[in-house]
């Protein structure tokens, strides 16, 4: 014969739910009948709000999500002092059973809630009456004349007694479940629960009181109570708004972050947790061929799946377009290789678009903690290089391999430095002018960031951009970089240099809900109106989550900022997303400009973006130009802005100053016919070219 062994966790719920469910009948059944005869209306109006208490818990706000508090639990220790331990358990087990059936609780955890309720009780009565013998119940009545000091210490302990008891169970629960020492699920959750559930408990002996004199007392609890449940039901919904994505209601990756951080500070020295990162390959196709809200429900669908699909300690958010990143505690390295395994099993299940049927397939990469990286950036850039391999190899599911990272150690060095050095501003700006085609007029000027680093010199965006961008650093590197940008736009102003200044948004600053508050709170520290700002997105990332890029440009465009779609050309957006899109302006990628001259193909594509741009109502810039040829064509193609080193190099702000006021902002040209060449005369930008600055 063979014996199942029984699980810890079984048989710690097994334990709980018959002792107490054996000593709650017990007290039912010796005491229920005295307590119901004594009762007063106002004991049935205090079950019914245990019952209503518990069915309405009022949502408390936390770090990382909410936490259910219910105040049936005042009510309950009101019952229990006012009419006896057998009418509080009945209201208070009954409120447990509805609540959980409502929340499609498993029956066995429904039982066990019963029995550490009942328990509980027990123990609070049973400090009552080692306390305070003659504090009687059943008499409701008389309840307030004979409450003396002694009866307080009673209450007091009471109270205390069935906190303790009633979080005890349930964090042993938890502790055995995810096999986690006990002192430590104490220590994680005593805190919060002990603040909120003693201000209940308190609640108790004056409800009591109250209760004792009339049942119209305690109606007068309720509109305060009802208040504290909707203010905190408001809290909750707008934390939920900064914390998660709209679309999927997963958390976002500012939520992710913050999770992964408390994970590693907060675990076992010994823990190991695996970062994957989740890529749909050809969601883009998706999007363009079938439409926006496909795509959208496509993504709804995958994050269903990954969020319930998967082992109960993987934690899943959306991270921003089509990419998912997930979360776990594991034994080893192949734990994590199964759970990315597990991942592309439950995507390969078709997805119902329209009612139809439809597959996608998904690249998975997975970092190790501490093995691969130690921090939060680190690990994402890593899972980041696993996952484009899968991709590459069509393997589907990759862990972090240094062999195969083509970072060099020198980069990833550099990654490690990026923060401190954004802290301590070793990251300048250098400004490049924008001109009018038509009147070679410098009203603009872009602004490129550069790391001055102490060992390796200026080193150029391509150096740490891609770096940072699977890693949380966007952020602030883009907040840095505006308030730069826009102090230096005060400086000129002050200089009587009306200049606008473009800067560049990364993909990944679409996901901090903060970006448009940043950039209003940053115009108004330097005082700069919004007009002397411009954003350029490039068009890849806008179309790898359209319903994001609008959201975040309308809010942008309501602080009165004009935006524009960058590195035109590369991302294959579709006329139909591009007619939707609040962008007013259009930046031809510099690759097909650079080429124009000497190959019509390149000609042909600028020539018709041009067409397609101002029939949608769009200025055209161009990049990249750096001969007379190239200008001239761009201006018979009715281009209206050009950019390059034909204007200039990017410069430092102190050189883009005295390039400014040496040309001046303003000059006179025919109106009827400009030439590149006749525009060209009118300045020596060649001399910028060459890299002096005259003198
Ligand atoms: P981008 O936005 O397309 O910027 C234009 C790039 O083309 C700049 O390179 C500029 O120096 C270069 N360029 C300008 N005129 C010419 C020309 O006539 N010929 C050629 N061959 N190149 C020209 P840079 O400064 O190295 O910037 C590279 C990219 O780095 C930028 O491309 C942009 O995507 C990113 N970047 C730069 N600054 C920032 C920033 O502050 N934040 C973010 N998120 N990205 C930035
Ligand atoms: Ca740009
Ligand atoms: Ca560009």
């Amino acid at each position: 014969m063979r014996i199942r062994r029984v699980e810890p966790i079984t048989r710690y719920v097994a334990t709980v739910s018959v002792a107490g469910i054996t000593a709650g009948a017990w007290i039912v059944a010796h005491d229920a009948r005295a307590e119901m005869s004594a009762a007063t209306p106002a004991v049935a109006v205090l079950m019914l709000l245990v019952i209503v208490g518990e069915l309405y818990p009022i949502r408390v706000p936390l770090r990382d999500d909410a936490e259910d508090v219910t105040t049936s639990t005042a009510f309950m220790f009101a019952t229990l002092l006012l009419a006896g331990p057998a009418l509080a358990l009945i209201a208070q087990c009954t409120a447990s059973v509805l609540s959980d059936i409502r929340g499609r609780k498993q029956w066995w955890k429904a039982t066990f809630n019963v029995g550490q309720y009942a328990l509980s009780i027990a123990g609070a009565w049973i400090a009552i009456v080692a306390i305070a013998p003659d504090l009687r119940f059943g008499n409701a009545a008389g309840f307030a004349d004979r409450f003396s000091t002694h009866d307080f210490v009673a209450t007091l302990a009471a109270g205390v007694v069935s906190f303790l008891l009633n979080n005890f169970f349930v964090i042993v629960a938890l502790a055995i479940a995810q096999r986690v020492p006990v002192i430590r699920e104490i220590r994680n959750n005593l805190g919060f629960h002990t603040a909120t559930t003693m201000v209940l408990i308190a609640q108790g002996p004056l409800i009591a009181l109250a209760a004792s004199r009339s049942m119209i007392w305690v109606l007068l609890f309720v509109p305060g109570i009802y208040a504290v449940y909707r203010t905190a039901k408001i809290s909750v919904a707008k934390e939920q708004l900064a914390t998660h994505d709209s679309l999927t209601g997963l958390p976002n990756r500012l939520l992710f972050q913050d999770r992964l951080e408390r994970m590693i500070s907060e675990g076992d020295d010994d823990a190991m947790l695996v970062v994957m990162l989740v890529d749909l390959d050809g969601f883009k196709e998706v999007n363009d061929t079938l439409g926006h809200h496909i795509g959208d429900s496509l993504l709804c669908q995958v994050g269903q799946r990954l969020s319930e699909g998967l082992r109960e300690e993987v934690s899943v958010a959306r991270l921003g377009g089509d990419e998912f990143g997930l979360v776990a505690t594991v034994t080893d390295r192949c734990q994590a290789a199964e759970i990315g395994q597990e991942v592309l099993a439950v995507l390969q299940q078709p997805f119902a678009l329209q009612d139809l049927p439809f597959h996608i397939e998904a690249s998975v990469g997975g970092a190790l903690y501490p093995e691969h990286a130690a921090d939060v950036d680190l690990l994402l850039q890593r899972a980041d290089v696993a996952m484009y391999l899968a991709k590459e190899r069509g393997t589907g599911y990759e862990t972090y391999n240094a062999s195969t990272d083509r970072y060099s150690p020198r980069r990833l060095a550099l990654l490690g430095e990026l923060r401190r050095a954004i802290e301590q501003g070793e990251l300048v700006l250098q400004y490049q002018p924008i001109a009018e085609m038509k009147t070679g007029i410098v009203r603009k000027v872009e602004a490129l960031v550069r790391w001055d680093h102490p060992e390796h010199g200026m080193l150029p965006p391509s150096e740490f951009i891609p770096l940072a961008e699977p890693t949380g650093l966007m952020g602030p590197l883009t907040s840095h970089v505006l308030d730069l940008a826009i102090e230096q736009a005060r400086v000129w102003r002050d200089r009587e240099l009306d200049i606008t200044i473009a800067v560049n948004i990364s993909a990944r600053n679409l996901h901090y809900p903060v970006l448009r508050d940043d950039v209003a709170a940053l115009l108004e520290k330097w005082s700069v109106p919004a007009s002397s700002l411009e954003l350029e997105l490039t068009e890849s990332m806008v179309m790898a989550d359209p319903r994001r890029a609008t959201e975040v440009l309308q809010s942008l465009n309501a602080l009165g900022i004009e935006t524009i779609l960058d590195d035109f050309g590369t991302g294959y957006s579709s006329l139909a997303y591009l007619k939707r899109l609040p962008v007013s302006q259009l930046k031809i990628d510099g690759s097909f400009v650079a080429n124009m001259a000497t190959d019509e193909e390149d000609a042909a594509i600028v020539s018709s973006t041009i067409d397609l741009a101002r029939s949608l109502g769009l200025t055209v810039v161009a990049e990249g130009v750096e001969s007379e040829t190239v200008w001239q064509q761009l201006l018979d193609f009715g281009c209206d802005y050009v950019q390059g080193y034909i204007l200039s190099r990017p410069l430092s702000a102190e050189n883009m100053t005295r390039w400014l006021e040496q040309r001046g902002t303003d000059r006179e040209i025919e109106d009827d016919g400009p030439t590149a060449a006749a525009v060209l005369s009118l300045t020596s930008p060649h001399a910028q070219l060459l890299g002096s600055t005259g003198s």
